[in-house]
């Protein structure tokens, strides 16, 4: 993992002057938005109460959600008639894109978690349990943090991803059908809220230190100091003998979740030519193309080719 850090300081101007990366953890890093996404696939839930039902989520908070997603271009909202019209929200091209980055999710989390009863991923075309790594789009071949290399341009920076959101911190146990439906919780806590996500992103921009977290993100320390504990206690950072935060194998390996993100990020929410990251495969060279692999038969991953099993019959797709 090579990561070499901007010459100049961050432009101004340029789209809103933050990063495709920090525009889509404005949108995405959100506990509620991660549910309500993971809903839409697993279970092909569309409509309003269909959500609140299935989540235990507050209609007001539901509503909010469903409006930004809509002004983000990640569902359309259609007409239907039942009885009486009301409205579906319908996952557009960029909300199915989304598709990998979820699925890296739950693939990280089957990884590392150590939680029993996370869903099966069956691809349909060898019949086999995925269990899907990362692979690199040009050369096929597996791609881990480590063997990538990272320059940053000037927007690449997060001191903008915005203020988190007021939510409730956990999700009521008992709602919904977490038990059994993917719930993914150290993803949601690395995920679940902006200014954790910018942390564990700004670790793998090769920030070590607190007090380079701290310019690097522009937290209040005390916020700061409660992410880092938290993710040592999580197993994704770790200290070292000089007191610096390094990413263990379990935090390198949140790399695959990271990849599908930015690659996403990169391709609905482009900023100016050569601002962002551009992260590379050293190996062949190509510029980041995550793909899903399949562990068993080494083919690459399609939306229509796998299913969750999900203890009955697959999803008509
Ligand atoms: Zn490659
Ligand atoms: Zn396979």
């Amino acid at each position: 993992m090579e990561t070499t850090n901007p010459p100049v300081a961050p432009a101004a101007g340029a789209a809103d002057g933050r990063s495709a990366l920090g525009r889509a953890l404005g949108i995405l890093a959100d506990r509620w938005v991660l549910l309500i996404l993971q809903r839409a696939f697993l279970l092909r839930i569309r409509t309003f109460a269909g959500w609140r039902d299935e989540l235990g989520i507050s209609e007001s908070v539901l509503a909010v959600r469903l409006k930004e997603l809509v002004a983000h271009g990640i569902f359309e909202r259609t007409p239907y008639r039942d009885g009486r019209t009301r409205s579906e929200y319908r996952l557009t091209g960029p909300g199915l894109r989304l598709w990998s980055f979820l699925v890296a999710i739950h693939s990280w989390e089957r990884d590392w978690a150590d939680r029993p009863g996370l869903l099966t991923l069956v691809h349909d075309s060898c019949g086999a349990d995925a269990r899907p790594y990362l692979g690199c789009g040009g050369c096929g071949k597996p791609m881990t943090a480590r063997d990538t290399r990272t320059v940053r341009g000037p927007l690449a920076t997060f001191d903008r991803v915005g203020l988190p959101r007021h939510h409730r911190r956990t999700v009521r146990a008992g709602s919904g059908r977490e038990d059994y439906i993917g719930y993914c919780p150290h993803s949601m806590e690395i995920l679940g809220d902006r200014r954790s996500t910018s942390v564990l992103a700004a670790a793998f921009l090769g920030i070590r230190r607190f007090v380079d977290f701290q310019q690097e993100i522009g937290i209040a320390p005390s916020v700061l100091t409660d992410r880092l504990k938290r993710f040592t206690e999580l197993g994704v950072l770790r200290t070292d003998t000089e007191g610096a935060y390094r990413l263990t194998d379990q935090g390198l390996a949140f790399f695959e979740v990271l990849a599908f993100l930015t690659d996403w990020a990169q391709r609905e929410l482009p900023g100016p030519a050569g601002s962002d990251l551009a992260i590379t495969h050293r190996p062949c060279g190509t510029p980041l193309r995550p793909v899903l692999v399949c562990r068993f038969c080494h083919g690459t991953l399609a939306r229509r080719e796998i299913h969750f099993d999900l203890g009955g019959p697959p999803p008509a797709h």
